[in-house]
């Protein structure tokens, strides 16, 4: 989907038909954003490891961060205007789509799900106004795929918790004003989540550095040393790691709505270059070979598309189950990494060159088809939706 008003671009099943107006201009502000702001300016923080702060500030006078979420002061819109917002900010960059992703999709997600009337008045608004920034603390130097055996813990002392452990990969974790802190009890033995404001003691967060992919968004690894916080501080809604489970369904479906904005972004490059590139006098889209692997790759797009379209329709409705999420998420993930690995071919040697964009996608999926549980993870989780059968241990 893409190009309103121009060719039909990827739009081959005429989607954008689909659209109510209100979804139409989340779109069109989003894609704006992306083609005048982003693009002319990402490749510079990506190489530079810098985060865009700029950038940020200009998202938060858009009105486009809020994932949904109703009233507390976000912007009204529909499962699908969020994930064309979603798409269009990783149609542009992964780092920005990431920033997104753990900001309105984890941290304020867990927030609106499992917290408190009071937590969401207290926390929400600003966050949608990007004055306060989240995190997710969920993942453990020693646990990743089997983050439901996480080890940091929470201790009842009357009205306070006092949490100790670390925790790794944090989005936004040296940033962020708060963090949705995920712990088990050490008293009933279940996963429970907590905020936790960065400025309490005991809080530390270290940048983790040298990454080749996502270079533009900050990842943490954070200490919570004796990190007391006040009753009123837990997720009352979050009991089991079965509500986290909750908030990580929703932003599986983030995540293959990103990966359609990624391949997206791709196939229009290599058409692109591939329509001015000339070799043995002609262009290259002048080859069969490569107009086949011009056409599995958008053959591969519309798909992706047509996931993403169900899964807005099916959050719509409350239907959207982990299964889904998890197939879904497998799926573009996985089609999106063909897709930019060929793009990256079209391009020759220019294919890794920063300037022409596909390199900078490439590398970003990589992270994609890690987080919010592996490729392999979502597998299983399917797996054992269709056996009946667990096969994770
Ligand atoms: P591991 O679990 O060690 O997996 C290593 C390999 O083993 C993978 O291929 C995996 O598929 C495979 N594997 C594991 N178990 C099985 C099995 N049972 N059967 C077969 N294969 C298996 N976490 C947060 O809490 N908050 C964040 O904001 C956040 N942001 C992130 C941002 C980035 C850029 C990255 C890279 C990660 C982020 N994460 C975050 C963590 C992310 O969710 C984990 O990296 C992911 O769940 C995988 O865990 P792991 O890296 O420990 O890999």
């Amino acid at each position: 989907m893409s190009a309103l008003g121009r060719s039909a671009g990827t739009d081959f099943f005429r989607i954008a038909e689909q659209l109510t107006d209100q979804e139409r201009s989340y779109w069109i502000r989003a894609r704006d954003f992306v083609d005048d702001e982003v693009l002319p300016v990402i490749n510079q923080y990506w190489e530079d490891a810098e985060f865009p702060k700029s950038l940020v500030e200009r998202l938060a006078t858009l009105q486009l961060v809020g994932d949904g979420i109703d009233g507390y002061g976000c912007p009204q819109m529909s499962p699908l205007a969020c994930g064309l917002i979603h798409m269009e900010l990783n149609r542009g960059d992964g780092s920005l789509g990431t920033f997104l992703g753990v900001q309105a999709g984890l941290a304020m997600q867990s927030i609106a799900i499992l917290g408190s009337e009071e937590q969401k008045r207290r926390w929400l608004p600003g966050m949608a106004r990007l004055e306060r920034i989240g995190a997710f603390a969920l993942t453990e130097p020693t646990h990743g795929s089997d983050s439901v055996a996480l080890e940091t813990t929470a201790s009842r002392h009357g009205d306070f918790w006092v949490l100790e452990g670390v925790k790794k990969w944090i989005g936004n974790g040296t940033i962020a004003d708060l963090a949705v802190v995920w712990a088990r009890d050490d008293g009933d033995h279940a996963v429970k989540g907590f905020v936790v404001e960065t400025d309490t003691p005991g809080y530390s967060a270290r940048r983790i550095d040298g990454k080749g992919a996502l270079r533009a968004v900050w990842q943490a690894e954070i200490r919570l040393d004796h990190v007391r916080v006040h009753e009123s501080d837990r997720l009352p809604g979050a009991r089991s790691f079965k509500d986290t489970g909750r908030v990580l369904a929703g932003t599986r479906n983030t995540v293959a709505w990103a990966a359609l904005g990624h391949a997206t972004a791709a196939y229009e490059i290599a058409l692109r270059y591939c329509g001015e590139r000339r070799q043995f006098g002609r262009p290259l889209v002048g080859f069969q070979i490569v107009q086949e692997r011009l056409v599995n790759m958008l053959a591969d797009v519309c798909a992706m598309q047509l996931y993403c379209l169900r899964l807005a329709r099916l959050t719509e409705e409350g239907n959207l189950t982990d299964t889904i999420a998890a197939l879904a998420k497998m799926n573009n993930t996985r089609k999106a990494r063909t897709v930019v690995a060929l793009a990256r071919d079209l391009l020759g040697g220019n294919g890794i060159l920063l300037d022409h964009h596909v390199m900078r996608h490439m590398a970003d999926l990589e992270a994609l088809h890690t987080y919010e549980g592996t490729e392999t993870i979502q597998t299983l989780i399917v797996g054992r939706d269709i056996t009946g059968v667990g096969a994770f241990a």
